[in-house]
């Protein structure tokens, strides 16, 4: 049974995409928690981070590189500015889709601790 992610990568559903490689797609989050809510999921269904492997490394290190990279396409790399990215894990860490994802979230100050 495919990911909810899986379905949005194949165009099954439809999403608001900013960045794709051979290794990740970025889409827009349906439902933002900041002005800028981006998630950037590896197109290799992980399921979540915890259970990644060692062989996952590359995927691993790719998505926080292009978190960056996103960042800066969109206006917030400066120290000025910023971003925050977030990987939740199973039911207290707020996991809603077993398919890794990291949250790119920017655009307002973020408070800390996150709720
Ligand atoms: P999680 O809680 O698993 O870390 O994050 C899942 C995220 O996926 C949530 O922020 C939720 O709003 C987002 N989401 C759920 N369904 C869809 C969808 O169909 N399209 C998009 N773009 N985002 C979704």
């Amino acid at each position: 049974m495919p990911t909810l992610f899986e379905k949005i990568i194949a165009r099954d559903i439809p999403a608001d995409i900013v960045h794709e490689d051979e290794l990740c797609i970025a889409i827009k989050d349906i439902n933002p928690q900041a002005p800028i809510h981006i998630l950037i999921i590896p197109k290799k269904p992980i399921t979540r981070v915890g259970e990644a492997e060692k062989a996952d490394r590359e995927v691993l290190g790719h998505l926080l590189l292009a978190g960056g990279k996103i960042a800066a396409d969109l206006g917030v790399l400066s120290t000025e500015k910023g971003f925050r990215l977030v990987i939740n894990h199973g039911k207290d860490g707020g996991e809603a889709v077993p398919h890794l994802h990291v949250h790119l979230l920017a655009g307002r100050g973020l408070t800390w601790p996150p709720g």
